[in-house]
């Protein structure tokens, strides 16, 4: 018999000092000689092939600070089990990485989160922004177990460009921006009740840019200060799957009417392509 109440007691668990000083130890036995650096950055065990100076820089720089923002405006739950980062310096090395150590064939040159292997796996050679992105993933698995994809990859991708304002993680234009705006022009943006009501296939296979789509109505509401509301009103709300009723609550309008301001704002948006 599976105590049943015991597991899931022990499922929910954020990992404790004492697990993540273990999977450090186990790490390094495991990848002794593989010349990598093992760094513990609570609740998180990063893994990095950079060396030890950049690895420990990467995860108690930039690392910590994305999650102290994150946690702050977001996130009043941690992941409730242990997850590796793993910061590889190159697509090369980040391909071989995945393939070794988690027998995968990623189909982007950037990174992924795994659940299922509790790790992020990335190349981190193009910028840091890959990581804020992925880290997003393991924290609304946890704070919002129902999130539609449009969502969740719509918020990892406003902060593939994070600045701090007034104490506040805050995302900028980035080079997702051009191809949003040509879909826009070339009309072959669909509507925007249907990018809110794609399902998990539907957004990940869609023939329009359905990250871009997802990223730039968030900085719209964020540039709004509206941001904030929206994802409390979205996360309370079991009833409101796709997020429109909480979007339309927030803007105090209808879809109908707010999208046209919507994609007269995105074309007028200035920002360079980083
Ligand atoms: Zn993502």
């Amino acid at each position: 018999m599976v105590p049943i109440l015991l597991l899931a007691a022990h499922a929910a668990a954020e990992p404790s000092a004492a697990d993540l000083t273990q999977r450090k130890a186990d790490l390094e036995k495991k990848l002794s000689g593989d010349g990598f650096t093992v760094v513990i950055e609570g609740p998180f065990v990063v893994i990095g092939d950079e060396g030890k100076k950049m690895t420990e820089k990467r995860a108690t720089g930039f690392m910590r600070w994305a999650i102290g923002l994150l946690e702050k405006d977001f996130f009043s739950k941690r992941p409730d089990k242990l997850i590796e980062v793993w910061l590889f310096k190159n697509e090369k090395t980040f391909r071989a990485g995945a393939k070794k150590y988690f027998g995968d064939d990623p189909d982007t040159p950037y990174g992924y989160y795994s659940p299922d292997r509790d790790a992020l796996v990335m190349n981190i050679g193009p910028g840091a922004g890959t990581l804020s992105h992925e880290l997003v993933h393991p924290y609304l698995e946890a704070n919002f177990p129902n999130v539609p994809s449009w969502f969740n990859e719509g918020l990892a991708s406003l902060y593939e460009r994070p600045v701090e304002k007034k104490g506040h993680i805050v995302g900028l234009p980035n080079w997702r921006l051009p191809n949003l705006k040509k879909q826009i022009n070339d009309k072959s943006l669909p509507e925007m009740g249907k990018l809110l009501a794609t399902t998990r296939e539907q957004f990940y296979d869609a023939e329009f840019d359905a990250y871009a789509y997802a990223r730039y109505l968030l900085l719209y509401l964020q540039e709004q200060g509206k941001l904030h509301e929206f994802y409390e009103k979205f996360v309370a709300d079991t009833k409101d799957p796709t997020g429109q009723a909480a979007l339309e609550a927030v803007l105090g309008q209808d879809l109908a009417t707010f999208e046209p301001i919507w994609r007269k704002w995105v074309i007028a948006l200035q920002g360079d392509n980083r």
